[in-house]
């Protein structure tokens, strides 16, 4: 009687590049993994340069969370065996390959170098019973589109199906960056793009009430949800941005009125994220998408930044956003109709080529420093 049981097995992508800090990422990694299937009751646990994820209630809701935890390049659905009853293993690659066709190979890895049969052995007494039991496959070695992977290691392990998983860097070992997230579309793209790469995100957001409602910001708290998702949360700094920008609207001229708005968001994001030990900032910018986006606008915002700004979908048309978005997950909230603060004082001709010291001399007319401590004394932060 051998005793079996089925675990997930998690292939990771770039870690292998990583040389000797190779640990401190698997780690991190199995961490973040931990910590996705807290509510699956599931093990998780590193073994011979492997990551295994075994005893969930469901096996499908596990390997759903598990292949969204970034670092994560595949997820198979394995089964564990006692590795000393062969036949056992044959059966059972047999049983799993149970209603494939076409052409297919057998992948044996054997770590435990005193097992009786070598690789090459294994690879041809496993496909020599699939080929007998199984008339609609045959061997490719070349480009097979199955391949039944038998590796032995304290046990032996079998597994066929690999499913794509989202790949990136585990969340933590790549900084931390404040977003500047709007309830738009671009924005939750942009932070989840960066986190993908293994960057903390810590959302900053600003919030016109009364013009903006409270359900504009609860769609932005459920943008940063989603995104938090993949992260394992994140934290949201609410800031309350009406008299900033009625000050703005009354006292600056109204070609650079969202320009010097924007030059706000930026001081006090910088701010924010120096507290909170960040980076960098992050924006959904997109080249030419809005008068606020021509390259002369960017570099009038980016001259009262003193961390580096990342833009990552800065070349991306907005369909192609939008596929991102639809991927992860946000789109559907992100097209919610609620007014966002830029929206709501929106001047009727922008100025498309500004100055940085026409910027100036609108700022000169607003008491600056008050109004940006008011902004950050008015601050709620929300941990999601
Ligand atoms: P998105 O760009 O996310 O679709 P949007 O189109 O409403 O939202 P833009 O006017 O394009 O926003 O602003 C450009 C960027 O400025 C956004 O991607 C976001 O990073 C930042 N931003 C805009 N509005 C806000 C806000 N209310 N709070 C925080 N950041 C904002
Ligand atoms: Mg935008």
């Amino acid at each position: 009687m051998t005793m079996e049981r089925e675990l997930i097995l998690v292939r990771y992508g770039e870690i292998f590049l990583k040389g000797q800090n190779r640990p401190y990422f698997m780690r991190a990694l199995v961490r973040n993994i931990r910590r996705a299937v807290r509510d699956e009751g599931a093990d998780v646990w590193l073994h011979d340069g492997r990551i295994f994820v075994a005893a969930f209630k469901d096996i499908d809701a596990c390997m759903t969370k598990v292949s969204r935890v970034f670092g994560v390049h595949s997820v198979c659905p394995a089964l564990e065996m006692e590795k000393d009853d062969f036949a056992a293993i044959c059966d059972q690659a047999v049983e799993m390959t149970r209603g494939l066709s076409g052409t297919f190979k057998v992948a044996a890895r054997r770590s435990d170098k005193r097992y009786p049969l070598d690789s090459p052995r294994i690879n041809a007494e496993v496909g020599g019973c699939i080929l007998e039991r199984n008339p609609s496959l045959r061997v490719d070695l070349h480009k097979p589109e199955h391949v039944v992977n038998v590796e032995i290691r304290d046990k032996a392990y079998l597994y066929v199906r690999v499913v794509p998983a989202v790949g990136g860097m585990p969340s933590g070992t790549g900084g931390k960056a404040a977003l500047l997230l709007s309830g738009g579309i671009d924005s939750p793209v942009a932070g989840w793009m960066l986190a993908k790469r293994g960057v903390e995100l810590v959302a900053v957001h600003y919030h016109s009430f009364p013009y903006t409602s409270d359900r504009a910001k609860e769609k932005v708290l459920e943008l940063a949800r989603i995104v938090g998702s993949y992260t394992g949360g994140m934290k949201v700094y609410v800031v309350p941005f009406t008299h900033l920008q009625m000050e703005i609207h009354e006292k600056c001229p109204e070609d650079y009125t969202t320009l010097i708005m924007r030059r706000y968001m930026m001081r006090i994001a910088e701010l924010i994220a120096r507290r909170e030990r960040a980076q960098a900032l992050i924006t959904g910018e997109s080249v030419g998408q809005v008068a606020s986006q021509t390259m002369e606008a960017l570099g009038v915002t980016d001259s009262v930044v003193g961390l580096p700004v990342f833009r990552p979908v800065i070349g991306f048309d907005k369909s192609e956003i939008m596929d991102v978005a639809r991927r992860i997950g946000t789109l559907e909230t992100s097209e919610l109709p609620y007014e966002d603060c830029c929206t709501v004082f929106t001047p009727r001709h922008p100025a498309t080529k500004p100055r940085i010291e026409r910027a100036e001399e609108g700022e000169a007319l607003l008491d600056s420093e008050a109004l940006i401590q008011e902004c950050l004394d008015g601050v709620e932060i929300v941990q999601i």
